[in-house]
């Protein structure tokens, strides 16, 4: 199970956005101007820091871009192998 931390409560602005706390930016290491990922579930919005992932496994590890989505090195060869 998951330990969640004491809730942070923050008011949405106009156009729709809300401050992440420095002390969750910092301890998380989310600087100025990088991506995160918003996922909707159920009725939660969860925020996560972007990692790249392959397109198809789902591997953060060896990836090249292609087409603006990431690829990893064994899918990329396994590919190949089909032409
Ligand atoms: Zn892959």
């Amino acid at each position: 199970m998951r330990k969640e931390k004491e809730a942070s409560i923050r008011a949405i602005d106009e156009l729709g956005r809300i401050v992440l706390p420095t002390e969750i930016r910092q301890k998380l290491d989310i600087r100025t101007n990088e991506k995160i990922c918003l996922i909707e579930r159920d009725d939660e919005i969860v925020l996560k820091k972007y990692k790249p992932s392959c397109a198809f496994c789902g591997s953060e590890e060896s990836l090249v871009m292609y087409n603006k989505k990431y690829v990893c090195k064994d899918c990329s060869q396994s590919i190949n192998s089909l032409f």
